[in-house]
């Protein structure tokens, strides 16, 4: 080991490191010499937890989509919606993704100016079969649960390494600043992970308070919930 830090993230990542990339490791190497290299990769996954403990205590977990529709029909009722529900499109859509994988990324950044839906409705199957529904019920998984990103520090064991190699190309086509060759590398990336994820392998997490735009409303929305139990731990 060297005395790099052991978690390979956005944030710490140094010109040097790049530098030593580029010029010694080859893309078939890349993996190997990331694991020689670091134990884990800072990834985050942002939600709307009513209840933060369960991904402490739990982990992460792929969806379960009927688990997930009932909770949307509790809803349905505690709003007094009593229209149609046309469930079928929402679940062809996302049977064998939302249900098998979860999702990370590498850019927390990417929460606030690419898809801050995540934690603005909670999760991608609920705010389908919300726009499915009717318009106004976005607004209820709006308010329901606080925003946060969780920040985890993935080992490289619990990562399929063809998830890792796309890094490689990104660190030899980065250009400019170091702050642009980070943005370059590790904005719009995602680290799938297939299954159950430990919660021990959260960082940190934060609750986001910038303004965004929010492309299913077409308006800005700002969290006014800061805190929550976790974070006076
Ligand atoms: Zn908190």
């Amino acid at each position: 080991m060297n005395n790099s830090p052991s978690v390979f993230a956005k944030k710490t990542l140094t010109k040097k490191e790049l530098a030593n990339i580029r010029k010694n490791v080859s893309r078939s190497n890349f993996v190997e010499w990331l694991k020689h290299n670091y134990h884990a990769i800072r990834c985050y996954h942002a939600a709307r937890p009513t209840n933060i403990d369960l991904y402490f205590d739990n982990g992460f977990r792929p969806s379960d989509l009927q688990k997930s529709f009932a909770s949307f029909e509790i809803l349905l009722k505690e709003i007094g919606y009593k229209g149609p529900v046309d469930v079928q499109e929402t679940m062809e859509l996302f049977e064998g993704k939302s249900n098998r994988f979860i999702y990370f990324i590498l850019d927390d950044y990417d929460f606030i100016d690419l898809a801050p839906h995540y934690w603005i409705y909670g999760s991608e199957f609920m705010l389908c079969l919300a726009q499915n529904t009717a318009y106004h019920i976005k607004e209820h998984l709006r308010n329901t649960g606080t925003p946060t990103i969780f920040a985890c520090d993935i080992p490289f064991s619990e990562i399929d390494d063809r998830e890792l190699l796309s890094l490689h190309d990104r660190i030899l086509d980065a250009t400019g600043t170091i702050e642009q060759m980070r943005n370059n590398i590790f904005s719009n990336y995602s680290i799938i992970i297939e299954g159950h994820l430990d919660g021990a392998y959260i960082s940190g997490h934060a609750h986001p308070t910038a303004r965004v735009y929010d492309a299913h409303d077409s308006r800005y929305y700002t969290n006014h919930t800061q805190t929550c139990s976790r974070c006076a731990m």
